[in-house]
């Protein structure tokens, strides 16, 4: 497959929709980004990297970190992990209480802030910072020691996260947490800031693509069958209230985040991740969604 030829296709034809949609202001470190900016990367299973604009630029991978922390949960715990979180999309948006109250404090989904706050109590009662044990595992993923969060985004998280205390002990209400709700937070906001580029995404991304196995450090990190599973709660739910009009244009499993980016997923062949900090009313980037969809209309390759 030409990935650098429809990368740069893709690159000529986004312009118009750079620019477009709003960047995140409640966290008010993300609004300090420009939002013109632009990057896209494609990472074969057999190494080859392509890439356009910003890609080797680092961002705010915010809810994508969920992608990483959720596989973490899931080696620990495997299925006993679905007693404390659900496995449903949710229909409300990503920062929602609305279930919660009705369904007595078991998350949708594992990609919604009250599901990643579970998986992050999971984490912190296993690790002594949870928010390092993802950190240290995405190092290894992709061979990179550097990544890191950034402190900075962490802290102006921190300070106006009011709606994901109120989640965490709104949760803790029903008995579904085992660690402090207020450490559980800090945690989360500390992997929320973690900051990476399209590239390093996609390369961290490409054990879904390859059955469970890295790439790159030759490491299992899921067996084929929970590789194929975590796929599905990507295709389900990982762009929230838009997941269902998100399959529909793009045909991928993916993860987003508010910091604009969206990394996606084609098993067997790549994984891509595409960064443009506009969002449009969901909380996805107006033009990432846009360039996905172009790419998988030009590629002809999605799941379908
Ligand atoms: N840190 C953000 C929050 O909890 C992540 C949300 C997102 O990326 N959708 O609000």
């Amino acid at each position: 497959m030409r990935y650098q030829a429809v990368l740069d296709r893709v690159h000529r034809e986004i312009q118009p929709w750079i620019g477009g949609g709003e960047v995140a202001h409640y966290i008010p470190e993300l609004a300090r980004i420009s939002p013109h900016k632009f990057g896209m990367a494609v990472v074969t299973i057999d190494g080859q990297a392509y890439a356009v604009g910003d890609a080797h630029e680092r961002f705010s991978i915010q809810s994508i970190s969920k992608l990483f922390a959720c596989t973490l949960a899931f080696q620990l715990l495997g299925n006993e992990l679905w007693q404390r979180v659900g496995r449903e999309p949710s229909g409300t948006a990503f920062n929602s209480l609305i279930q919660l109250e009705t369904e007595r404090g078991k998350p949708r989904n594992p990609f919604i802030n009250a599901g990643a706050l579970v998986v992050t109590d999971v984490l912190a009662r296993r690790f002594v910072r949870a928010e390092t044990a993802v950190v240290e595992f995405i190092r290894r993923l992709i061979a990179v020691p550097d990544v890191d969060y950034d402190p900075r985004v962490a802290l102006s998280e921190m300070a106006h996260a009011q709606r994901n205390r109120a989640i965490a002990h709104f949760i803790d209400s029903f008995g579904n947490m085992r660690m402090p709700p207020d450490l559980v937070v800090e945690a989360y906001c500390r992997q929320c800031a973690i900051s990476m580029s399209c590239l390093e995404l996609a390369r961290a991304g490409l054990f879904l693509a390859n059955g469970g196995v890295a790439p790159i450090s030759g490491e299992r990190i899921l067996d084929p069958s929970s590789t194929k599973r975590l796929s599905a709660l990507m295709l389900t739910c990982g762009t929230y209230d838009a997941a269902g009009d998100f399959v529909y244009r793009v045909g991928l499993p993916a993860k987003s985040g508010v910091g604009g980016g969206i990394l996606a997923v084609l098993p067997g062949d790549m994984a891509v991740c595409v960064w443009s900090p506009g969002l449009d009313t969901n909380g996805n980037s107006h033009a990432g969604v846009q360039a996905l969809e172009l790419m998988t209309t030009y590629t002809g390759r999605s799941i379908f």
